[in-house]
């Protein structure tokens, strides 16, 4: 067996990946002060499983993972990977090479494995004991190791001499089996503790088991009287069956002939049941038709209701149409009376306009005698020429305003004319509408008097 590789990733110094390839023969790791030689044989006790921070120059586990520098920034885990050749066989594993690893996250969580395959640090413990391989094993002695262990007591040296001649096992399974017999004797003092105290118990045990066997005779006797009021209750109880059967037997006979009674009675029963029956089916067919009469008594019901209410309907509307008859008369009256107004109106601007046309007339005539006998002094008269000129325009003016008033009230005339003849033409309308309506009032009071007299 024999070292082959070390694989480092953010162990203490070895941020990267960095491999340690081993070969036979003697290896020498150099460089200067403080350049991580050391942390080469920290990774390999560590992976190993030592688990002092301590021994691996450290205040806690989680000073061994890279903690960063001025370029790099710290990292999360430490990972160490030892690669030994096993073609020998010094490793109880059936594989050529072995290869432990061993991881730590800041958390503090740790993992190991062998071969790839997760285990407990017991595993690879167990695994290294007697090789000479370990933690603190001979194989891996430290700076001024040496020194100390020759410097030693014989007693400390023991150890490493152990190791290297393989009975560390032995004497750890010699530990264990003292520490077993330890406890098996502890064990033994016990039990002789207890069967001590139940020797203490045996006297009242023994008071206890003869008060017992008085129990058991009692009981004896007492199971013994049980049984023999027992067996005088169970013959009372059967004598007592014998009598209540017999009575049985008698109540059956009579239930025999009641129920041939109660047979008979049944027939009759079911006989009158059916006449009944046939009664209730009469009374059935009696209530159908009182029913379809009383249908039919609604019904006609209902229709007179229909019809007062028609006839109630047109009392209403011949009610209305009176008054609006009435209300027609009483505009008609009004419009008369206005056109009879406006007629005195007319008459008074015609007598007005003769009146105005003879003024005229003798303003003409006036005129025209003045023309004749003012003709020579024209000068003279040349103002009351104008005034009367004045006049005779004024005069015009109001004549023709009178005719503009006479036309205004002529076509106010024409417009009541015709609105006169609408008004007759709707009166007439009206009084058909009327007589239409009287005739339909008679002929459904005629149809309630018919239908009152076929119902
Ligand atoms: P010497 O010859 O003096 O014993 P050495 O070459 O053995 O020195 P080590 O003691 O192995 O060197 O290495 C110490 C170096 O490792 C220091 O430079 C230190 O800064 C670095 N170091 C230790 N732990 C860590 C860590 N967790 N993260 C980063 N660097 C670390």
């Amino acid at each position: 067996m024999y070292l082959k590789r070390l694989e480092l990733i953010g162990f203490k110094s070895f941020a990267d990946r960095t491999e340690l390839e081993f070969v036979p023969g003697v290896t020498a790791v150099v460089g200067p002060n403080g350049s991580g030689k050391s942390n080469v044989s920290d990774a390999i006790r560590w992976v190993l499983g030592e688990q002092s921070a301590k021994s691996l120059r450290g205040a806690k586990m989680e000073d061994i993972i890279f903690a960063g520098s001025d370029t790099r920034k710290p990292v999360n885990f430490a990972e160490v990977s030892l690669t030994l050749d096993n073609s020998d066989g010094s490793l109880d594993l059936e594989y050529s090479e072995v290869t432990v690893t061993r991881r730590v996250y800041r958390s503090g969580e740790s993992e190991y494995s062998i071969n790839k395959r997760p285990c407990r640090l017991k595993d690879i413990m167990e695994l290294f004991m007697d090789t000479g391989v370990g933690k603190e094993a001979y194989s891996i002695i430290g700076q001024g190791r040496i020194e100390e262990i020759l410097s030693t007591k014989a007693e400390d040296r023991r150890g490493i001499f152990e190791e290297a001649a393989g009975i560390v096992k032995y004497k750890n399974r010699k530990r264990e089996a003292e520490k077993r017999l330890e406890e098996t004797e502890q064990n033994l003092v016990r039990i002789h503790d207890i069967v001590s105290e139940i020797d203490e118990q045996a006297g009242p045990l023994a008071e206890q088991a003869e008060t017992a066997k008085t129990y058991q005779a009692l009981h004896q006797q007492l199971v013994e009287h049980e049984v023999s009021l027992y067996v005088q209750q169970i013959e009372a109880t059967h004598e007592k069956w014998q009598r209540s059967s017999e009575q049985v037997a008698g109540l059956q006979n009579e239930l025999i002939q009641l129920s041939a009674t109660s047979s008979t009675r049944e027939a009759e029963l079911e006989q009158a049941k059916l006449k009944v029956h046939e009664i209730d089916q009469s009374i059935e067919e009696l209530q159908q038709v009182l029913l379809s009469v009383s249908e039919e008594t609604e019904k006609v019901e209902g229709q007179r209701e229909v019809l007062r209410e028609r006839k109630r309907n047109l009392a209403a509307n011949r009610q209305q149409t009176m008054e609006q008859l009435h209300r027609l008369t009483e505009k008609q009256r009004s419009l008369e009376e206005e056109l009879a107004e406006q007629n005195k109106l007319k008459q008074e601007a015609e007598l007005r306009l003769a009146e105005a046309e003879a003024a005229l007339q003798k303003a003409q005539e006036n005129y025209s005698e003045m023309l004749q006998a003012l003709t020579d002094d024209v000068d003279a008269l040349k103002s009351d020429y104008f005034e009367k000129l004045n006049q005779t325009a004024n005069l015009r003016n109001d004549m023709r305003h009178q005719q503009q008033i006479l036309q205004t009230h002529q076509a106010r005339v024409d417009r009541l004319t015709q609105e006169k003849a609408r008004l007759d033409q709707e009166e007439a309308q009206r009084q058909e509408k009327l007589a239409l309506c009287q005739q339909e009032l008679a002929e459904v009071e005629q149809a309630i008097n018919e239908t009152l007299a076929a119902y």
